[in-house]
């Protein structure tokens, strides 16, 4: 017993994670089941947080986001301590989950001084029981962004490989620089994530090649290939990691887990 004791106390803080970009359908949710599950297999502590009212990290984790008794809304408005809305996944990771009544959150703290910080100060107490967190963040720059930016030590910004795709990233640059200078000078761009890749296809590898250079960002690799797979996990409440756990896919969020642990 003192020795895992011993052991714990050795052990540095979780790392925060966002993983964000206000595009919708982009797979962020999809990226944070998935390097999750990818943690978890590796030994680490993880603990993925549903920042999304429309809660498909929840659903897509098997929790029905109807059912549960206390969730991240809970958190944010001061009636529930984090720790307490916890659930243990088969994934083998916890989960803060989301549920219908986060699309009010905002409005109820857009009066409260240093609203930025909610989630910072809720993680904080939990963030020695993890060795990361990773923040689902909702496809907007609002006060919910904000907070997984402000609670967050780097940011991955997940981008399929197609011209549309890059609207908005200018924009969500911006806020991080905004972010840096006033709420988290520590937050750091870990980088672009390509995700729905198309090999085959000339315009993405093109994209692919140019997104580095023209945002001055860091691409993680290996891009995550576009498969079918990935529309099949959530409707049985695992990632594709399971799932699918040889598919390329798997492979690749494996592979970008790695290289991420690696930076740690
Ligand atoms: P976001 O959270 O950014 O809105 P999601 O992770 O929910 O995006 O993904 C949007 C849709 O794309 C989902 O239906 C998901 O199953 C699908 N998807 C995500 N990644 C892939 C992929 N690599 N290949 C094929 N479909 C994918
Ligand atoms: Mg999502």
């Amino acid at each position: 017993m003192a020795r895992k004791t011993t052991q714990q106390a050795a052990r540095s803080p979780a790392r925060v994670l966002a993983v964000a970009n206000q595009k919708g359908g982009v797979a962020k949710t999809t990226s944070v089941a998935s390097l999750g599950a990818a943690f978890a297999a590796r030994g680490k502590r993880v603990l993925l947080v549903d920042l999304d009212a429309q809660a498909c990290l929840t659903f897509s984790l098997g929790v029905d986001p109807d059912t549960v008794e206390s969730s991240i809304h809970e958190v944010l408005t001061g009636r529930a301590d984090l720790e307490s809305v916890v659930l243990h996944c088969d994934e083998g990771v916890d989960l803060v989950p989301s549920a219908i009544e986060l699309a009010g959150t905002e409005a109820m703290l857009m009066p409260r001084p240093g609203r930025e910080f909610v989630l910072r100060s809720a993680l904080e107490p939990v963030l020695a029981a993890y060795d990361l967190v990773l923040v689902d963040c909702s496809p907007s720059l609002g006060v919910l962004t904000l907070n997984a930016l402000t609670a967050a030590s780097a940011l991955l910004i997940p981008m399929p490989c197609e011209m549309l795709s890059h609207r908005g990233v200018g924009q969500l640059l911006d806020t991080v620089a905004d972010v840096q200078k006033i709420l988290n000078p520590g937050l750091e761009v870990w980088g672009i994530l390509p995700t729905l890749y198309d090999g085959r296809s000339t315009h993405a590898r093109e994209v692919l090649a140019d997104v580095g250079d023209r945002y001055g960002l860091p691409v993680l690799s290996p891009p995550i290939p576009k498969t079918v797979r990935f529309a099949e996990a959530p409707a049985v409440g695992r990632s594709i990691l399971t799932t699918a756990r040889s598919s390329k896919g798997a492979q690749a969020y494996r592979d970008v887990a790695d290289s991420l642990l690696a930076r740690l």
